[in-house]
């Protein structure tokens, strides 16, 4: 037998198929058997049913027949009818037919017996019985019919009928019989196919477990073989490799399989360790191409730093670090020459200056001629360290050259017991040659920044602001003063501004925005020979006015840009203004009183007048001349003020007492009320008495002169920090508010119908700042037109020491004092400031009263007679006692009268001092009163 086909018989597949075999062979043959038996059993029950079928069918006809016989013979005894006789003849033939069909068909004893009994009886009746029974119809010979037929014919008939029936109804119960037995039969067939069923179900079962057992056992000892193999354990594989099966297989091929993994691992390992000593070698190179790529990115920074440093200390000290990098230095030193600028490690700042500066002569021409040299020396005992034995030390020299060949720097590295090789002084050569490049173009750019910054500082020094726009219209460039005028923060133009945002700002800022706008677009746009002049202004509080003019840069024909210019002309345009309002003013001015001058002279030289009018006119030709003088002293006043010329004689000055002293002069003003309120502690400045005098005047001129339907004019003394404050208040016409910031130029007069009539040159303001200015102060105004005017200025106090004086002020502690000697009034001014009260002085009683009535008051002084008064102190004191608002008010008498009792009595004055008095004891009695409060 082949290998082969033995191992296939042997094999699970074969084992399986022979079995599988096996298996369906006996179904076939079970299942064919089991066919044949039942198909023939079925065939059988069919041959005995159909026979039966057919015996009955057969007899059924026969008793037909037979019936038919006895019917047709009756008819014919009856009738005698032949066509009776021919269908008794027909039934007999039938009937014999029939009986032959029965003797063929297989019979019982008893069926055997009926047949030769119905034999018989035919034979009988056909050849017997028939024959004479036709000649007895035709003989009409019924008598003998009756006897034939009484001779026992009719019962022979009736017993065949009897037998039919019953042979009929036995026949039946076989068939029936029959198909019970069928079906029984199909029962047991049906039970014997599942019986064969399960017997293969079981057989079948029987065969996979066998298989299965054949199979799992060897695929568990296999694994457990290959993980003890994986995990290293010793295994055995014999047990498979004995068997005759595809396992059997498997395991040889596994086991070859691990013969050879374990020959290859080794061939592996062989080659691992060869890899690994490759990588190791390859890491090596990969650290040295590092530390080269390490070298190579330092190169490439120095030279960043060569390129694009363009500060000297900065390239020193970066040039310095770089080369310490590459070289390993133990000391060293980088020196520009020049500039004192160096770099060292490894020595003092100072030690490494005087290094250099040491340099002799022989060295330095060396370095000029080799450019790099090293000297390499004994290190002297006392120069070890820690090193014990002998070594050397070696200095390297290297110069830097500029391209005249002079000596700009220097460099000096020590190495201490290490060489330099030539491979380090040819590159350190390479790299100070590019140094020395470096250096010229340091030196360059500082010469381009020394002149762009040069540039820089003339166009921000010219007062004009000067704007440059390139060819699209973007600004370039501005200088500080037009980042002043247009109200820019900053002049470094980081990127050009565009067209439109500059233009907006521009015109956001300027009265006409238009004209501006279509100027600079035209100016960019167009090419233009020679300049375009523009004037507009700069709204504001002040107007700044502006011209401006616009100029085309070429670089050869081309339009590279266009440079903008702007001028202020503020100044300027005030003159202009100055001089348009001196012509008015000198027009009215002037002409006014000269016309009066002149036509009053012509009066009194042509007529002859009364020596009454006379003397009117030469008054008024006085007054008239006077007014001149006054215009005239103005001007020159101020052009002495304005030119420097004018001496201010600074001395110690009350404030106070000038200010009574001046209240004083207008004391007979018939429609205005000039008084004091005197809060001021510290009154006194350094200044100059006539001058501010003159400003005095002025404002209270102005005060009275603008009020021309009367009214108060308050002067208030206060302190504010270290300044004395003056406001002058007045409640006449007003000014309207945008003419308050133009008021203080010279020549400036309001032009309007209320004004038209009262004089001025409208040199007054102008004069008094001028004045305040020098004296360090300010001045300022408040208005509000129909109401009034308050004038402000303020002088520095001379020795300001902190009081609590703003506490009088804040507590309102005020005093009337009604007095019309105006230095004893200034005297309990004093006094009662010191004590901190306020103090509100009057020389009118009617206005004393009144601010009695408004003012909240710690007690009022009244001096009882008053020179230039109608009424008498008695009278405002009336007057407070009778006022419900005022009747509280403490009041002190000073005078000079002695004192009348019972009216003191009688208005329950307070105190009443008989001058001379001490004001001191006139201020605690005030006191007591805030006491009771
Ligand atoms: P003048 O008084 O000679 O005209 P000033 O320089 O003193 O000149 O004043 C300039 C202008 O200011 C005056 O013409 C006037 O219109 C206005 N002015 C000054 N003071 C007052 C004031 N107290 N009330 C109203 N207008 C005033």
């Amino acid at each position: 037998m082949p290998k082969s086909t033995a191992f296939l018989k042997r094999s699970i597949r074969g084992r399986f198929f022979q079995m599988l075999f096996w298996l369906t062979a006996t179904f076939f043959i079970c299942v064919i058997a089991f066919y044949l038996y039942v198909d023939q059993q079925n065939k059988h029950l069919q041959t005995q049913r159909e026979h039966l079928t057919e015996k009955l069918e057969i007899v059924a006809g026969m008793q037909e027949h037979f019936i038919g016989i006895s019917f047709r013979s009756r008819g014919y005894y009856a009738f005698q009818n032949k066509q009776e006789l021919a269908l008794l003849y027909k039934e007999l033939r039938s009937f014999e037919e029939l009986l032959e069909q029965f003797s063929r068909l297989k019979l019982s004893e008893e069926e055997q017996k009926l047949y030769s009994e119905l034999v018989q009886f035919l034979e009988n009746y056909q050849t017997a019985i028939l024959p004479k029974t036709v000649s007895y119809v035709e003989n009409n010979d019924y008598e003998s019919l009756r006897k034939i037929s009484n001779s026992g014919t009719n019962d022979l008939f009736n017993e065949f009928v009897a037998y039919t029936k019953e042979y009929q109804e036995k026949t039946e119960t076989e068939r029936t019989q029959l198909f019970n037995d069928t079906i029984t039969q199909g029962q047991m067939f049906t039970m014997l196919a599942v019986l064969l069923s399960v017997l293969i179900l079981i057989a079948v079962s029987l065969m996979m477990r066998k298989v299965l057992k054949n199979l799992i056992q060897p695929i568990e000892q296999l694994t457990s073989v290959t993980n003890d193999f994986t995990v290293g354990q010793p295994f055995e594989i014999r047990n498979l490799v004995v068997r005759e099966d595809e396992f059997s297989t498997l395991a040889s091929s596994f086991y070859k399989m691990v013969q050879s993994i374990q020959e290859k691992e080794e061939v592996l390992t062989t080659q691992n360790e060869e890899l690994v000593a490759q990588q190791d070698e390859l890491q090596d190179k990969q650290i040295q191409l590092q530390d080269s790529l390490d070298q190579l990115e330092k190169y490439n920074a120095l030279n960043h730093v060569l390129t694009f440093t363009l500060e000297k200390q900065d390239l020193a000290d970066t040039l310095h670090r770089y080369l310490g990098d590459l070289y390993t230095f133990d000391i060293n030193i980088f020196y520009w020459l020049e500039s004192d600028i160096y770099a060292a490690k490894g020595v003092s700042p100072q030690s490494a200056k005087k290094i250099i500066e040491n340099l002799d002569i022989d060295k330095r021409t060396r370095l000029i001629e080799e450019k790099i040299f090293i000297i390499t020396r004994e290190v002297q005992p006392d120069e070890y360290h820690i090193a014990k034995q002998r070594y050397y030390c070696y200095d390297l020299y290297a110069a830097v050259l500029n391209k005249e060949g002079d000596l700009v720097a220097v460099m000096m590295a020590t190495r201490e017991g290490y060489p330099f090789t030539q491979d380090d002084t040819r590159s350190l050569a390479g790299i100070l040659n590019r140094v020395s490049i470096a250096f010229e173009r340091i030196l360059m750019y500082e010469a381009v920044e020394k002149a762009r910054q040069l540039n820089q500082n003339i166009i921000d020094n010219v007062s004009e602001g000067i704007q440059l726009v390139n060819k699209t219209g973007d600004v370039i460039l501005i200088n500080e003063a037009l980042c002043q005028l247009a109200h820019y923060e900053n002049n470094a133009i980081e990127q050009p501004l565009r067209q439109d945002d500059w233009l907006q700002h521009l015109q956001q800022l300027c009265d006409e925005p238009q004209v501006l706008h279509e100027f600079f677009e035209t100016a960019v746009m167009e090419a233009f020979q020679g300049s375009r002049k523009l004037r507009y202004s700069i709204v504001g509080e002040m107007p700044i006015f502006i011209e401006m003019y616009a100029t085309s840069i070429y670089e050869g024909n081309e339009k590279v840009g266009t440079m903008f210019v702007h001028r202020d002309i503020t100044k300027e345009y005030e003159i202009d203004q100055m001089k348009s309002e001196l012509v008015s003013t000198v027009s009215h001015e002037l002409r006014t009183p000269l016309s009066s001058v002149l036509g009053f002279t012509e009066l009194l030289l042509t007529k002859n007048l009364h020596q009454d009018r006379q003397q009117k006119y030469i008054e008024t030709i006085h007054k008239e001349a006077l007014r001149l003088t006054n215009l005239i002293n103005d001007f020159l006043d101020l052009q002495r003020m304005e030119s420097g010329k004018q001496q201010y004689n600074m001395h110690t000055l009350s404030i106070n007492e000038m200010v009574f002293e001046l209240v004083n002069r207008h004391r007979h003003e018939k429609k205005h009320t000039v008084h004091v309120i005197d809060k001021a502690q510290d009154v006194q400045v350094r200044g100059d008495e006539e001058r501010l005098v003159q400003v005095f005047i002025n404002l209270i001129g102005n005060a009275i002169k603008f009020s021309p339907n009367g009214g108060d004019v308050i002067i208030t003394l206060e302190n504010k920090e270290n300044m004395l404050q003056v406001s002058i208040q007045d409640e006449g016409i007003g000014i309207p508010s945008q003419e308050i910031a133009q008021l203080f130029r010279k020549f400036k007069r309001i032009d309007n119908s209320a004004r038209r009539t009262i004089g001025g040159t409208g040199l007054g303001l102008a004069i008094c700042q001028e004045i305040i200015t020098r004296h360090r102060g300010q001045i300022w105004l408040e208005s509000e037109e129909g109401k009034g005017t308050t004038v402000h200025f303020t002088l520095p106090l001379e020795n300001h020491v902190e009081k609590i004086s703003e506490q009088a002020n804040e507590q309102s502690l005020n005093v009337i004092l009604v007095e019309d000697d105006w230095s004893l009034a200034l005297l309990l001014s004093e006094e009662f400031k010191s004590k901190g009260l306020n103090v509100i002085h009057h020389y009118d009683l009617q206005r004393a009263y009144e601010d009695a009535c408004t003012i909240p008051l710690v007690g009022i002084v009244i001096d009882l007679m008053l020179t230039d008064s109608t009424e008498d102190g008695w009278w405002l004191i009336e007057q407070l006692k009778t006022s419900e608002q005022t009747r509280h008010i403490p009041i002190i008498i000073s005078s000079a009268l002695d004192e009348a009792k019972d009216k003191v009595a009688h208005y329950g004055i307070a105190k009443y001092f008989t001058k001379p008095y001490s004001p001191e004891e006139l201020s605690s009695v005030l006191l007591t009163f805030l006491e009771d409060v």
